[in-house]
């Protein structure tokens, strides 16, 4: 039975349609594989008669006596009503609230939690949270004996949406534990790994998931799924890697006299990492295999460098031995519009002596250097030209976001794919653009984000790895501040020096507007707009100050840009979108505010963008967090050596649902537990390329289908 077919077949209500659809279950996999965020013990609940007032209890049993109104001083709408168990009674009320009441029926059992209190002598529970329950768990109130062994039961909580209650999942899951396809369910995974590493089969980890019994039961069932989510991903990335390695790919011949004379030309010399990373991917070229892998460097440790110069080799590589004209073609993605640019400027400068074509394609327009009229200069033209021009192969080099992996875009002779700030675009966009039926171009992936080792084994179990793990001479390492708010005036007394001596600032702040006063929300936390204000009205009254961020229209956001390159304004005030690879050399301070709400890889990435040049740079942590721990947290900043120790601190400290970028990896929570550890990493890792090394995939038919289904690329 392979549970992937199934697809839910319950009586659904539109709205638990909707909800459904929200979760993205639509199959009865998908259900099976929503679990329980956390589970309630019983021995954690209460009875009636046990209550004292400013307890938190968790209560099962009814409500009779439903009732709505107003209350009698200030008109509020109110529903009030008894709740009661085996040893009694308690009044409860809930305020603004009276639909609620209209939603209890008087006949089911609930599970009622919240705070007691006393009024007029009387015991009651204001605004309590209630939810339906099938059954009252074994063992409630249990805790009140106070006796050892007395038996207790865990019951599942889910994450609830609307018209979904955790009773509802919890109640159909039961369901098709009882229906008789449930055990026929296969596990995908050979039996012989399971056993080697002791975790319990498919169908009992579900039951075990979903309706423990003991702690020890939930918890061996996770460890399953998050060895199962990452043994499937190491799978699928292995595979890929082998099935690429058959592939065949331009050999590209490496003139190093050429590739000297090339990187000669830049104004600094490389640093031995670069050098070392040139080496590893001219070496791949000349091997006729195509080459996927990843550089990993540091924002500001010159990646851009590293690519001009390989892209070099390919340019000047003739498409096959027999024709000695045209050129070998190179696609430079990068995320943002913004940043194609920049490089679309940084490569007509490191090619111009090349007389080459160099294309610029974004979904607001595309461009051409050298322009027909002046040839010093780019020029804007049609879409339909360009990529006329790239599919016949006049154009070598083309550089844009997106807009360069859809379907329009063809190419003569596509032999070397650059993904920069590659974590921002997810493997599989990753895949869709190095995709060229039996010859693959060759594949360089380039990220700033330090990511923990169990999981770059993990994500990029296709990739071969090269570390740019040296900053360019004549840096001075950036000085990294905590400011708490009695010290912000000395720093922006500072800041005012700095800008004298010519220096530029960016301010981030965590989001773009104020909040919308009608609804509640607890943050007070700064906001472009308000904080741009604020500034130029208290602080940086004779200064230039402009914004920047996501909702801007690209128009202009590039003139803020430009505005800034060009030193026309002294502080940019934006969100974190100027966290990708912006180069703004003479920008050296950058004050970070409520830093406590990112995560300190993301902290890294952001200091990073004042690191360009030999300006001593700052970094301000502005926080007016209390919390110690907070505190301790954002001081690693200042003691870690980089970034990917950095990256094992979040991991550490907040866990791994929250590291940075997380979103792009298509790991599932669950999946990310399994990140903490090593050893779990480690024995996926290797089981899986047991099976790919000895091709054996095709003797678990359950397993492959899951397989084949990963590798299908979806797209936007
Ligand atoms: P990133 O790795 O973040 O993409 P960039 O390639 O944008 O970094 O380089 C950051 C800055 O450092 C650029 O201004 C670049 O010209 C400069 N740079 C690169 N390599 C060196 C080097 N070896 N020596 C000095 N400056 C360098
Ligand atoms: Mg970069």
């Amino acid at each position: 039975m392979n549970l992937d077919s199934k697809i839910l077949d319950f009586h659904l209500s539109e709205l638990q349609k909707k909800a459904l659809k929200k979760l993205k279950i639509e199959k009865v996999r998908d259900l099976l594989y929503h679990f329980p965020t956390r589970y309630g013990d019983t021995s954690q609940t209460n009875f009636v008669e046990n209550l004292e007032s400013g307890m938190q209890a968790t209560l099962f049993g009814r409500v009779k006596n439903l009732k709505t109104g107003k209350t009698f001083r200030s008109k509020m709408s109110q529903a009030t009503g008894t709740f009661y168990d085996d040893t009694g009674e308690i009044k409860v009320a809930w305020f603004n609230q009276p639909y609620l009441a209209k939603m209890l029926n008087e006949e089911k059992i609930i599970r009622l939690t919240g705070k007691v209190s006393e009024y007029n002598e009387k015991l009651r529970i204001n605004n309590p949270k209630v939810e339906e329950v099938s059954e009252i768990p074994i063992g409630v109130g249990n805790s009140l004996f106070g006796k050892d062994g007395e038996q207790h039961t865990l019951y599942p909580v889910y994450s609830e949406s609307k018209g979904l209650t955790s009773n509802w999942i919890y109640h159909n899951i039961k369901k098709i534990f009882k229906n008789k396809f449930f055990e026929k369910i296969e596990d995908p995974i050979p039996i012989e790994i399971l056993e080697k590493y002791n975790l319990p089969k498919l169908k009992t980890a579900l039951i075990w998931i979903h309706s423990p019994h003991k702690e020890s039961d939930a918890l061996a069932a996770r460890k399953r799924f998050a060895f199962e989510e990452i043994f499937y991903i190491q799978l699928q990335r292995q595979l890929a890697r082998k099935e690429r390695g058959q592939k065949k790919s331009f050999k590209i011949p490496v003139d190093q006299k050429e590739i000297k004379k090339f990187v000669d030309r830049f104004p600094f010399e490389l640093t031995d990492s670069q050098n070392h990373a040139i080496g590893d991917i001219l070496n791949d070229f000349k091997s006729g295999k195509p080459m996927a892998r990843l550089l990993e460097g540091d924002v500001g440790s010159g990646k851009t460098a590293v690519a001009a110069a390989t892209v070099y080799a390919v340019t000047n590589a003739t498409p096959n031995e027999k024709q000695n004209f045209g050129h070998l073609q190179t696609a430079y993605m990068v995320p943002t519009e913004i940043l194609a640019k920049q490089h679309f400027q940084n490569f007509i400068t490191f090619f111009e002596h090349m007389h080459i074509s160099i294309g610029l394609i974004t979904s607001s327009g595309c461009y051409k250097f050298p322009s027909k009229i002046n040839p010093k200069e780019a020029t804007k033209i049609s879409r339909t030209q360009l990529l006329k021009w790239v599919a016949n192969g006049e154009i070598p080099i083309l550089i844009g976001t997106h807009s360069l992996i859809q379907k329009s875009v063809k190419f003569e002779n596509l032999a070397y794919v650059i993904i920069d700030e590659q974590h921002r675009f997810g493997t599989l966009q990753r895949q869709k653009l190095a995709r060229k039926d039996d010859f693959e171009p060759h594949l360089l992936s380039m990220t700033a984000t330090p990511i923990p080792r169990t999981l770059a084994l993990t994500i990029y179990g296709d990739l071969d790895l090269t570390l740019l793990d040296q900053m360019p001479m004549g840096r001075k390492p950036i000085i990294t501040e905590l400011v708490l708010p009695n010290q912000r005036e000395k720093i922006y007394e500072k800041i005012k020096e700095e800008i004298a001596n010519g220096r530029q600032i960016y301010v981030i702040c965590p989001r773009i507007e104020e909040p919308d006063p009608t609804k509640q929300t607890a943050l007070n936390v700064k906001s472009v707009k308000a904080e741009a204000k604020r500034l130029k009205e208290k602080i940086f009254t004779k200064q230039n100050i402009a914004i920047l961020h996501s909702k801007m229209k690209p128009d202009e956001k590039e003139k803020v840009m430009k505005d800034f390159e060009d030193g026309k304004i002294d502080i940019l005030v934006s969100t974190s979108v100027v966290e990708v690879g912006v180069n703004v050399p003479n920008a050296t301070n950058i004050i970070i505010e409520g830093a406590e709400r990112f995560g300190l890889s993301q902290l890294h990435q952001l200091r990073g963008r004042v690191l360009r040049s030999n300006h001593q740079a700052y970094a301000y942590l502005f926080s007016d967090t209390k919390s110690d721990t907070s505190i301790e947290r954002l001081k690693a900043l200042q003691t870690a050596k980089n970034g990917f120790e950095l990256s094992e601190f979040d991991l550490k400290f907040r866990g791994a649902g929250e590291l940075y970028g997380k979103k792009q990896w298509g790991v599932s929570d669950l999946g990310m537990e399994a990140i903490k550890n090593l050893k779990m990493v480690e024995a996926a890792r290797v089981e899986a390329g047991n099976i790919v090394e000895k091709n054996t995939l095709k003797n678990y038919p359950n397993l492959k289908s899951i397989i084949d289904g990963k590798t299908e690329v979806h797209f936007e």
